[in-house]
């Protein structure tokens, strides 16, 4: 159960309305149940329920069961996708180890907005469910113009570019596994040739390729961070 409070030996923690609701009528617990509890900074700690309503409740901490751990997971910037698929893709990339989710708005792209509480609750339960324990800061929606322009050149930004000078991306990442890391994923039109253009002339890009097929945008982005995991990832 994620918790947006300081846990710690003895520590009594706040419940608010939406996690009582959820212990309550989801999960049907009763005061005197046990559970494990993260915050993203402090572990993961066994707590129990000591009070519980409809506008909310307590929980204290009883002891900690695994210790937090760095989370020095790549970035993902994707373009925002149609149909449920933003949210898919979030909640895949938490599973996958994302560091953080920066939605990008392209030329090509077909969403011009994102639901930045829906995502931000999607990657709170993807965290819950595979028992991360952090949750990956979704940032709002970008230009990714105005990304590049911000970039943190020690960062490299390893673009998903199913065509062009792309290196293969399992040799691209090996030789740089020990920097920080982004990925980028076009939407599902690609990127427009102006794109490509300012793309390729920045220092901290590295054009990488994901195979011979034409993959569709959320699977591009789950075979990036796949890759990453099963080479640099702990
Ligand atoms: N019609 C687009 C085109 O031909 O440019 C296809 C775009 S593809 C459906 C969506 C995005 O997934 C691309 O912008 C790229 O970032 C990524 N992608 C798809 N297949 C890839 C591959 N084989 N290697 C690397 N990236 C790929």
């Amino acid at each position: 159960l994620y918790l947006d409070a300081p846990l710690g030996s003895g520590l009594p923690v706040a419940l608010d309305g939406d996690r009582a609701h959820y212990l309550r009528a989801v999960l049907r617990l009763e005061p005197g149940a046990r559970l494990l509890a993260f915050n993203g900074r402090d572990g993961e700690w066994l707590v129990e329920v000591t009070r519980l309503s409809k506008s909310g409740g307590e929980a204290a901490c009883l002891e900690r069961v695994r210790p937090q751990v760095p989370d020095n997971g790549p970035w993902l910037l994707f373009a925002p996708l149609k149909g449920g698929r933003t949210e898919y893709v979030v909640e895949k990339a938490v599973e996958l180890g994302a560091g953080l989710l920066q939605p990008t708005y392209t030329r090509r792209g077909d969403v011009a907005r994102v639901n930045l509480d829906r995502l931000r609750a999607n990657a709170v339960e993807a965290a819950e469910q595979c028992e991360r324990l952090s949750v990956p800061e979704v940032r709002d929606g970008q230009p990714l113009d105005r990304l590049l322009a911000g970039w943190d050149p020690g960062r490299i930004l390893f673009v998903a570019a199913e065509s062009g000078r792309a290196e293969p991306m399992v040799t691209a990442v090996t030789a740089r596994k020990a920097q920080p890391a982004a990925f980028l994923v076009g939407p599902e039109g690609g990127f427009d040739a102006r794109e490509l253009d300012a793309l390729n002339t920045l220092p901290f890009v590295v054009p990488v390729g994901l195979g011979p097929r034409v993959l569709r945008a959320d699977t591009a982005g789950f075979a990036a961070l796949a890759v990453w995991q099963a080479l640099a990832g702990d």
